[in-house]
């Protein structure tokens, strides 16, 4: 069989200023180590031999139709702004329109340096790959909106980071790489023309009855608050929220530092980098807010009469976080079993919340057991379950089945951190079987899986990984 990806690219039809053509950059020794069959299904992809795939998905040889190049942005970095970005380590393949009629891009990540890299050297290692892999198709299961990993591959080469590390490469597919900072990157430079073209193209391809710039920023607001919330809800921390970072479409983008909380505490953060905790979980919201107003700014550019557009992308701004918050209430209602809506409700939630950080409590299997003494066992002075727990009973006397509204907003698997490092530290002496094992046992995230239930336990105190790096 023959490896066959019907593209369909539209980014390479746009104005030569938004990429850079850019091969490939070839490796030495391209290695398979996983190709995602489910995925290529969607996107209508006809997989092919394994050595054929693993020249492709490497960069060594460029599959017919695709028409290679790097994307061109910038963004707030901490919030600093870098007036030049871009793809400096991947390599837009093209786009596909999948059996479910949604086009998405098909990206090579750790593909070689590009006019974009500055000092980089344009390569991933196997970790960050592996984790990306992993987490992102954890995403998917958990059911948020994320990019996707078609491919993993060895390259045979050496990258430097900490130390030596063997090179590989990720395709990663996205509904498209568009980021606030491709927005910011033409209004910075004050290329309007460029500005309202990005703007028309964005809107057709993520929100066609979005009307003007406005009505694109609304579109994205209502999409990120509705990602921040699902974050929140599994306990998941992005770990860099720059606004390079930041999807037009609304989808999770950029795994690096990233990590799901294992004891909740809302102040956690993973980053190595990020020193100051910027980005920790329970800021997310408000960084989603910052981001879209860089958002907003970017676009008023463009604007005939600013200050009506000043007016109305203030407005939209401002309505974000009260936007965050219903999306949240909606998910934390669904995790303690509610369908139906009372005033006591986020009080009753942010409760449970205080007491599970007050009591070192796992925020994963605290929720997947509510009601039962797995949940009480959760915490330091079971006591504090049970004050919480009596008056929840109270407000459950109103539903009809809690615990099926349970099951379905409390997954039982989350990517726990230290089995990501522990998999990746395998996957380096060339044990893939905790790679395999755990996709395998993540993509049915919330089902019970008694096979499995060491991958629900919390870090045992040596196990603990204190700070994620971004492996770039
Ligand atoms: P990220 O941390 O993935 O959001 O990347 C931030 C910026 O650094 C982007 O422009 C990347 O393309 C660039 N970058 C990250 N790692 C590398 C690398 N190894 N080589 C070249 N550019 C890189
Ligand atoms: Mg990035």
């Amino acid at each position: 069989m023959t490896l066959n990806i019907p593209f369909d690219n539209s980014y390479a039809r746009l104005p030569k200023t938004f990429f850079a053509r850019q091969v490939p950059v070839p490796v030495r020794a391209p290695r398979l180590i996983a190709f995602n069959e489910d995925l290529a299904r969607v996107l209508g992809v006809t997989p092919g031999d394994v050595q054929e795939m693993a020249e492709v998905f490497a960069g060594n040889a460029l599959p017919e139709g695709a028409e290679p190049i790097a994307q061109l942005y910038s963004g707030h970095q901490f919030g600093t702004y870098n007036p030049q970005l871009g793809d400096g380590r991947a390599v837009l393949l093209g786009e596909t329109i999948g059996t479910d009629g949604v086009r998405r891009d098909i990206q090579l990540k750790g593909s070689g340096q590009t006019p974009f890299s500055r000092q980089g050297d344009g390569r991933a290692w196997l970790g960050p790959v592996l984790r990306e892999y992993v987490v992102s198709e954890a995403m998917h299961a958990l059911g948020i909106p994320t990019t996707r990993a078609l491919a993993a591959v060895e390259t045979g080469e050496i990258v430097l980071r900490e130390g030596p590390m063997p090179g590989a490469v990720l395709t990663r597919v996205a509904q498209s790489h568009l980021r606030v900072g491709t927005f910011q990157v033409f209004a910075a430079r004050r290329q309007v023309d460029s500005l309202k073209r990005l703007t028309e193209y964005a809107s057709a391809r993520h929100y066609p009855q979005a009307e003007g710039p406005m009505g694109l920023l609304r579109a994205v607001r209502d999409a990120q608050a509705r990602l921040i919330a699902q974050w929140m809800s599994v306990g998941f921390i992005h770990g860099v929220m720059n606004t390079d970072n930041f999807s037009i479409a609304g989808e999770t983008i950029d795994y690096g530092p990233c990590a799901f909380m294992d004891i909740y505490h809302p102040n956690t953060v993973f980053s190595s980098i990020d020193r100051m905790g910027r980005y920790a979980y329970s800021n997310q919201p408000d960084i989603a807010v910052w981001n879209l107003a860089q958002l907003a700014t970017s676009l008023i550019q463009q604007v005939e009469d600013p200050e009506a557009a000043v007016q109305e992308a203030t407005e939209i701004v401002h309505a974000m976080p009260g936007l965050i918050q219903q999306e949240w209430l909606a998910r934390f209602r669904a995790k303690i079993g509610l369908t139906t809506e009372d005033k006591g409700d986020e009080a009753l939630i942010t409760d449970l919340l205080t007491r599970m950080a007050h009591n070192s409590a796992d925020f994963t299997n605290t929720f997947r057991a509510l009601g039962s003494d797995k949940a009480r066992d959760q915490f330091v002075n079971p006591e504090a379950y049970d004050e919480w727990a009596d008056g929840w009973q109270t407000r459950l006397a109103r539903e009809n089945d809690p615990q099926t509204v349970m099951n379905a907003a409390n997954p039982a698997f989350i990517p726990r951190n230290h089995r990501v490092e522990q998999m990746i530290q395998a996957a380096v002496q060339g044990d893939f079987a905790p790679f395999h094992r755990l996709n395998a046992v993540l993509a049915r995230a919330y089902e019970d899986q008694p096979d499995a239930t060491d991958l629900t336990h919390p870090p045992t105190e040596s196990e603990v990984v204190h700070a994620t790096f971004c492996g770039t």
